[in-house]
């Protein structure tokens, strides 16, 4: 007994068909072959798709950190009057978060990993956490880089 692909349109044993309920002869209407070709083809066109999507998925959320990430800065940084406390320049850009005692690595140490580092979100929310701590201040590039040569007081 034989029977015609729907796909490939060969003459093929019955036994190169896998069985499906439901059917006139309870088999599909493709081949063995044929289905295991559709298959892989529905993975590759489901792969990249699932791929597209979490690619678009991660920009969205990185635009989305970024965001967060302005918003907890903006946050912080009015706390500290938004301006530097050395020459008083009020651009945001300048700005960096300074511990007057010098003891920023010190602190940092005492930070978990993710917190390391003076700028990004979970710098920001640790600030914030703790009521914005009177030993940090705003300094801009210019000022944090003559506290850093001593010409600070
Ligand atoms: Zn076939
Ligand atoms: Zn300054």
């Amino acid at each position: 007994m034989t029977k015609i692909c729907s796909k490939c349109k060969q003459s093929k044993q019955l036994e190169s068909y896998h069985k499906k309920g439901g059917t006139r002869d309870g088999l599909r209407n493709e081949c063995k072959e044929c289905k295991k070709q559709y298959d892989i083809q529905y993975q590759i066109t489901h792969q990249v798709k699932y791929q597209q999507y979490r690619n678009s998925h991660k920009e969205k959320s990185k635009e989305y950190q970024k965001q967060y990430n302005t918003r907890l800065k903006n946050l912080v940084f009015q706390h500290y009057e938004n301006q530097c406390t050395g020459c008083r320049i009020k651009d945001t850009r300048l700005l960096q978060i300074d511990h007057i005692n010098n003891d920023g690595a010190e602190h940092r140490r005492q930070l978990s990993p993710k917190t390391r580092g003076s700028s990004g979100a979970y710098f920001y929310l640790w600030i914030i956490k703790n009521n914005f701590p009177t030993n940090l201040q705003l300094l801009c590039a210019n000022c944090h880089f003559l506290k850093t040569q001593g010409f600070f007081p």
